[in-house]
């Protein structure tokens, strides 16, 4: 659409309008000033013919021709030369005329003014003069003798000046338009100006709303339409900034939720490029949100499993669910749902996938899997065992009191080994349930008593093997501490050291501080652990050498316990060992 100034709308119009009138007015006027001129005329010809008449009348009564014509020369002559004074006959002979000779003028009977004359007493033409060439003004009027017309008197005077004046005038009216033409120009221009300068601003003030600056208002007042329209974008722009409000505040409703999910949440559009990453997203994936937005999912994210769940999300019309494990760092997984997203017009214009990390859960749910195996294998070993004695006792072999009193002694060693197994598995059990449930309760005391009530219950066995146990502890130590479970885990350490170490030789616990921590160390100088078992023996179950551990009632528990006690407490529990010099088993609790 060709865009025109505001000036260029109402000028044309303002002319038209002006010049229309003027043209009109000019009509009028000159139709006007030319019937005056014509009445003025008509009156000094009708003037002009009556005082003539009584002079004319008499030269009739004399009857000399050659009189009349020169009496109308003679009053012809009288004016200012203009006046033309002619005498005619009834029958249309001129008899006298002021600017010609009668006897070469035609029979004027067939003239206009002539045959009214005559017809009416009153007669009045304008008209191109066939003597003179001229236009004229002729009135002619009857001499009235004895009841008759004898003659008819007609004046006439050319109309050359009328139309000499109108033209004066119609010059007057083309200046007067040209004057008007610009005088338009000048208030159209005011016009403009007056209504375009608020609308200039209106403008501006709307650029700067469309560039977020909806904070400055339009200046009220002035025309009432403009008014209107300052008021209109003030409303406009109250609407907006209360919108843009509400949607900021939305936004960062769903920001915060959104990064302090725990789930990572990822947003694509439909070219599958990543519009949006949440905090947890962007850690669980490793990617900086920052550099990944707008870039290709195939780009930021190198793993095809959640590749492709992308890509089904956005084909698909339906909410999708799936998993995906990344391999790097000891195997993550993930479950993943998807949906799509939709504009208000309902098409897709990219998906929403929730990345819910399920590592921790796969891991423990294959850590129950693999504990539930190996219970079941530990538990099934010394129950085949009291099967198959009892089996063999039943079969008849009672006869033999010495194989008898083997085979129970077979089967009660199975029985203590299962009667250990579960004795270890429900310490393990109450330790874990304790936790959860924060149910263990923790005192800060001496340790000293707790150690040496320890070390009298594991001396029953040392003694079997003549195992020294010493004690080195500070009276005065103390730590934040459950006694029963510390109790439970050096006797597992003193138990252990003793089993494993020679008849005679010697196992020592020292106490000491060790930065902000007490260190129990218990040492003994038995067969020692080769070292590619040290990390594993504190799992579940894991022994270094079976069928010693069970020959000396190990149930590979022990450790694990140990483990797990130290925990609780917020310390651990290290290993360093020399095989066949000895073990130093080191427990460390945080200082009370
Ligand atoms: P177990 O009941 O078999 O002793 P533990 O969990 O207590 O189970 O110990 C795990 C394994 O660690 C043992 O089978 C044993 O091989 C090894 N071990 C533990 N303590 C010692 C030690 N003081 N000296 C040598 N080996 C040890």
């Amino acid at each position: 659409m060709s865009r025109r100034r505001l000036i260029w709308q109402f000028y044309p119009f303002f002319l038209a309008v002006i010049l229309a009138a003027l043209v009109v007015a000019t009509a009028y006027f000159s139709y006007t000033l030319r019937e005056f001129f014509l009445d003025q005329i008509e009156y000094e010809l009708r003037l002009a013919a009556e005082m003539s008449m009584p002079q004319i009348a008499a030269a009739l009564s004399g009857g000399d021709p050659a009189e009349i014509d020169a009496l109308c020369k003679k009053l012809g002559a009288a004016g200012d030369g203009q006046l033309r004074l002619t005498v005619i006959t009834v029958g249309g002979k001129v008899l006298g005329d002021s600017d010609e000779n009668p006897a070469q003028m035609k029979d004027h009977s067939d003239r206009a003014e002539f045959i009214q004359a005559l017809r009416i007493g009153y007669g009045q033409s304008v008209r191109l003069s066939p003597t003179l060439g001229k236009d004229m003004m002729y009135v002619a009027m009857p001499i009235v003798q004895g009841g008759q017309p004898t003659a008819i008197v007609r004046t006439a005077i050319p109309t050359t000046e009328i139309s000499e004046t109108m033209h004066g005038v119609y010059v007057n009216v083309v200046w007067a338009g040209v004057a008007v033409a610009l005088g338009a120009a000048f208030l159209s221009y005011l016009i403009s100006r007056r209504i375009g300068q608020p609308v200039t601003q209106m403008k501006g003030i709307a650029q700067l709303f469309a560039e977020g600056q909806l904070n400055i208002r339009v200046p009220t007042g002035g025309a009432a339409e403009l008014d209107d329209l300052a008021k209109a974008l003030n409303a406009m722009a109250t609407q907006l900034q209360d919108r843009i409000r509400t949607i900021t505040e939305q936004r960062n409703e769903l920001k915060a939720v959104l990064s302090s999910l725990a789930e990572g949440v990822l947003a694509v559009d439909a070219a599958g490029h990543i519009v949006s990453v949440n905090v947890a997203a962007a850690r669980l994936l490793s990617i900086d949100p920052a550099s990944a937005a707008g870039r290709n999912v195939e780009e930021v994210i190198r793993n095809v499993g959640l590749q492709q769940f992308v890509h089904r999300t956005l084909s698909s019309d339906q909410p999708t669910e799936g998993n995906a494990s990344f391999p790097d760092e000891g195997g993550r997984f993930f479950h993943l749902h998807g949906a799509g997203l939709a504009d208000p017009q309902g098409r897709r214009v990219g998906a929403v996938i929730v990345l819910s990390d399920m590592t921790r859960i796969h891991r423990l749910e294959n850590l129950r899997r693999d504990f539930v195996a190996n219970v079941s294998h530990e538990l099934k070993t010394p129950v085949t065992s009291i099967q198959g004695f009892v089996e063999a006792l039943r079969e008849g072999n009672l006869g033999d009191p010495e194989q008898t009193q083997r085979y129970l002694g077979i089967i009660a060693k199975h029985a203590e080994r299962l009667n250990s197994i579960i004795d270890d598995l429900l310490s393990l059990s109450r330790l874990e349930e304790g936790t959860e449930r924060r149910a263990i309760l923790f005192e800060t005391m001496k340790l000293r008593p707790v150690l040496e009530a320890a070390v009298d219950l594991a001396s029953v066995r040392a003694e079997q093997k003549q195992v020294k146990v010493a004690l080195s502890c500070d009276d005065d130590l103390e730590a934040k501490i459950n006694a029963p479970l510390l109790e439970q885990a050096v006797i597992n350490l003193v138990d252990n050291a003793v089993k494993y170490s020679d008849e005679g030789s010697r196992v020592d616990i020292e106490v000491r501080w060790q930065d902000t921590f007490v260190a129990i160390d218990v040492r003994d100088s038995g067969c020692g652990i080769p070292q590619e078992h040290l990390t594993r023996i504190f799992e579940r179950f894991y022994v270094v050498d079976k069928s010693r551990s069970r020959k000396l009632g190990g149930t590979g528990l022990g450790l694990a316990i140990v483990k797990h006690i130290a925990s609780v407490h917020g310390g651990h529990v290290t290993v360093s060992s020399t095989p066949g010099q000895g073990s130093r088993f080191t427990l460390r609790l945080p200082g009370g």
